[in-house]
């Protein structure tokens, strides 16, 4: 039978993949879930190590989704989503950084972004209207959704972003593409961004005659090629290797997602979440208190987060018993200080320049080394160095981060946004109106 989807807060009833992706959010306010987590088959072990990044995904896809999306057209959406590589780097002995930063805006949300696109759009396929895809940015994934999007058939894309609130760059990867990607500049904050996309969902005739659907992270399909490259990284090092996985964390959809990969088979010694000072999931891990708090803001910002959305996903699959879900996960946390010292240490010792949310999983892996001497560590890095110029140069000198030329070439391309009060009676009305 093809994977069905139930909500974290209503087991037992179950959604198809096209309700649970374009929903995105259950009406209970739950996370969807695959009703079952196949293990994969001796079949797929007999030659995982050999395909090509986007067939070893398409095998994971599919066994995932039992059918719910024809095989053909499955390969070809991941063949088109993971077209960039994911590769592991050996830095010091027993430790390797794995590098998801090679996707068209630098970070790993480029994976999530691009299948969730792709699937998006087979979806409504017979759909006579666009598929409208609201996002509310504060920088990364306006971009990595925007660019995910671009030139897929039937849907288009607003983004809304806080005018002088985004650096120069992330503003050009959201505000340079055209085509089927339009940019609302609004004069206001990012909690004004959120608070218009929510009023254009709850005005349910807009919402139906606009087809709206939502792009954030908590969709779904934005987890599933997360963890392809769990699987990915294993077999990039020896056979007998089962690896310590170091995941930087802010919502957690990372890390849900090499537990689903574990979950598949994959074998991982150990997981670690690894966190800034906004720290509540390490908190919990260690205590079993679970506090929910204003976030912090910090050097690795994309991890400034105080209510991790998909912590109610990590309580599933742990059955909601803390001693499992820490028996599982280590916790670690960090601070800016720390941070800084790890990045310019990194570059003395191994010559490798890695950006704050990598350093962060890197004093995790140096901390749990310390005591696990024969563990070979793998930390995720989340997203190229260049997204972070400005504290790169101070702990590394001006010129140390190499910019990559599809980062570059933005810089020389036209700004096209349109302006955009922070009010919702406006933002409806331009909604109802504007072209789809
Ligand atoms: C989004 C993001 C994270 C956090 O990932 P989660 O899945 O939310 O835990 C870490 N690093 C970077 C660079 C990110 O963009």
């Amino acid at each position: 039978m093809a994977q069905r989807f139930y909500s974290t807060n209503s087991a037992g009833k179950y959604v198809d993949l096209q309700e649970a992706v374009l929903r995105s959010l259950p009406p209970d306010n739950g996370l969807y879930m695959p009703e079952s987590v196949p293990v994969m088959d001796a079949a797929f072990w007999a030659h995982w190590r050999e395909w090509p990044f986007a067939e070893l995904g398409y095998r994971i896809a599919s066994s995932l989704f039992a059918g719910a999306v024809p095989e053909e057209i499955l390969r070809e959406i991941v063949g088109d989503a993971i077209n960039f590589d994911a590769p592991v780097v050996t830095i010091a002995e027993k430790m390797h950084v794995l590098e998801l930063f090679h996707g068209p805006s630098l970070a790993f949300k480029d994976f999530g972004a691009r299948f969730m696109a792709r699937l998006m759009g087979w979806l409504t396929r017979e759909d006579e209207r666009d598929l409208m895809v609201l996002v509310a940015t504060s920088g990364d994934t306006g971009g990595a959704v925007a660019s995910a999007f671009h030139g897929v058939p039937g849907t288009k894309v607003v983004v809304l972003y806080p005018s002088g609130k985004v650096s120069n760059l992330q503003e050009k990867q959201l505000t340079t593409l055209g085509d089927n990607i339009t940019a609302l500049e609004v004069a206001g904050s990012f909690d004004d961004c959120q608070r218009l996309v929510k009023a254009a969902f709850l005005h349910r005739k807009l919402a139906e005659e606009r087809n709206l659907t939502s792009a954030n992270s908590i969709n779904i399909a934005r987890l599933i090629p997360q963890a392809f490259y769990y699987f990915h990284a294993a077999r990039q090092l020896p056979e007998d290797v089962e690896p310590v996985f170091v995941v930087p964390s802010g919502n957690f959809g990372n890390l849900t997602a090499g537990l689903l990969a574990n979950l598949m088979g994959l074998p991982v010694r150990q997981f670690i979440a690894a966190t800034n000072v906004n720290d509540v999931v390490p908190v919990y891990l260690e205590g079993g208190n679970y506090e929910p708090r204003a976030s912090c803001p910090t050097i690795s910002n994309a991890m400034d987060v105080g209510a991790p959305s998909n912590f109610v996903r990590l309580l599933d699959l742990h059955h909601h018993k803390h001693g499992l879900m820490a028996d599982r996960i280590a916790g670690c946390r960090f601070d800016d200080e720390q941070t800084r010292k790890a990045i310019r240490e990194v570059e003395a010792n191994a010559g490798y320049v890695i950006e704050p949310h990598g350093a962060v999983g890197y004093l995790a892996a140096e901390a749990w080394q310390a005591d696990h001497p024969d563990d070979e560590m793998i930390v995720l890095e989340t997203a190229h160095p260049s997204k972070f110029l400005d504290v790169m140069e101070e702990e590394l000198g001006e010129g140390a981060v190499e910019i990559p030329e599809r980062l570059a070439r933005l810089a020389g391309r036209e700004k096209v946004a349109i302006e955009m009060p922070p009010e919702e009676a406006v933002f409806l009305s331009w909604l109802a109106q504007v072209e789809s």
